[in-house]
């Protein structure tokens, strides 16, 4: 996704607007119809059926008639992709959520706008324009070198602000001859430690940065209603984070080109991204432990994207993306792979307590990575890159028992 901001005319603002509403009525319709069929009462129309059904719609309402049809045909195809996305979990953009019972809900505020055949145009160094149905050519703020080449996009409205988002997939990078075999281990204080030692760190927003956008959103949130305090306080807060997130995505290409290009094989050791920023405040019957820590974490882990890396590494190098499973790669030794809690002496250090092999905690993880060694591994014998072994002339390797290992804590 590259994403602009698009500075519409009031007219053009007017037709957007409508889209919005448009795709925004039939997207809750197609929700409707989900959740009837969720409770057994219809039977689950398709996309076609849909369409037909929209045909009819906008024959007796005006209003709907009055909107685009291709962007209300669309929201229907965005809803399709969604449902299959929620039962497929394959990544998309965007995934109606679900009650607890099951049934989707209602979209309330989401104001999207899918577009296809994208035709952009270049206007000079900074600004360019993308033609919205029924709106004609509309002026984004071009944010990087390039023109988007995109088959669909999506406007957006939110806080005020108006973006365009194309959904760039780009294309594959030519593997390099050498194969080599990179193991990325993923963590908070290192956003990805390689398994040839090397750390790449995220850019994120400073401690100062953050505090000031706490004291913006409160100030908002106390601010009294329709206030111009409560818009411009959430409005600042809105431009901080995208700017943030804006940072995020770069360093998330740039970061997925150089993998892409230097190695032919890329292991990342597989999380559940999903379960770790889950909530952690459990229920009121049992509530979660570490609140507030998991609370950080949760944070930290989205402000790092590394789904976000993994997807686009992915993009670039089809076909040289693994996951290795990853209990067990921060307490393994990449050495002789024995694998004890006591070995991970701190944060930063590993220090295997049966043969000695010292290295850094999270390159000796990535190197279990790439190797694509995590749990209970056949006996194997690897080198640690940039560690030192103390028993290297041993033979035999032992490997403990599951019921010997300890349950890694982080
Ligand atoms: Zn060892």
């Amino acid at each position: 996704m590259s994403r602009f901001r698009m500075y519409p005319t009031s007219e053009q603002a007017g037709v957007m607007l409508d889209h919005c509403a448009h795709a925004r009525y039939v997207w809750n319709l197609a929700v409707e119809q989900h959740s009837h069929w969720h409770k057994g009462r219809i039977a689950a129309p398709g996309f076609a059926e849909q369409c037909r059904q929209l045909t009819e719609a906008r024959r007796d309402s005006e209003w709907l008639r009055g909107g685009n049809a291709d962007v209300q045909q669309q929201a229907l195809k965005d809803f399709a992709r969604a449902k299959t996305a929620k039962f497929t979990s394959v990544g998309t953009d965007r995934v109606p959520e679900f009650e607890a019972d099951g049934s989707p809900k209602l979209n309330a505020k989401g104001t999207q706008v899918m577009g296809r055949s994208v035709v952009v145009r270049r206007l000079n160094g900074r600004w360019a324009q993308v033609k919205v149905p029924g709106c004609g050519w509309v002026r984004f703020r071009l944010t990087r070198a390039e023109l988007p080449k995109a088959k669909t996009f999506r406007v957006t409205f939110r806080n005020g602000q108006w973006h365009a988002a194309f959904a760039v997939i780009p294309e594959p990078v030519h593997a390099p001859a050498t194969g080599e075999v990179i193991g990325i281990d993923r963590g908070v204080k290192i956003t990805a430690a390689l398994s040839d030692g090397r750390k790449l760190n995220c850019p994120q927003l400073t401690v100062k940065k953050r505090a000031q956008i706490r004291r913006d959103q409160r100030r908002a949130a106390r601010a009294p209603q329709g206030s111009h305090a409560k818009t411009a306080g959430y409005a600042r807060v809105a431009r901080l984070r995208a700017r943030e997130a804006d940072r995020r995505k770069d360093w998330c290409e740039k970061t997925s080109t150089m993998l892409a290009r230097t190695y032919g094989l890329v292991r990342f050791e597989k999380l559940n991204i999903k379960n770790m920023t889950a909530s952690a405040k459990g229920t009121v019957e049992q509530p979660g432990k570490k609140v507030r820590q998991k609370a950080g974490l949760n944070r930290a882990i989205l402000a790092q994207g590394w789904g976000l890396l993994r997807q686009r590494t992915e993009h670039k190098a089809p076909g040289r993306v693994e996951d290795v499973p990853a209990p067990f790669t921060s307490l393994r030794c990449s050495a002789c792979g024995w694998i004890e809690k006591k070995s991970r002496k701190s944060q930063a250090d590993f220090v295997c307590v049966s043969c000695g092999f010292t290295c850094n905690a999270d390159e000796n993880a990535a190197t279990n990575v790439a190797a694509g060694q995590s749990g209970f591994p056949r006996p194997r014998r690897l080198a640690g890159a940039g560690g030192t072994t103390a028993a290297t002339g041993r033979s035999s390797v032992r490997e403990p028992q599951p019921s010997r290992v300890g349950i890694p804590l982080s």
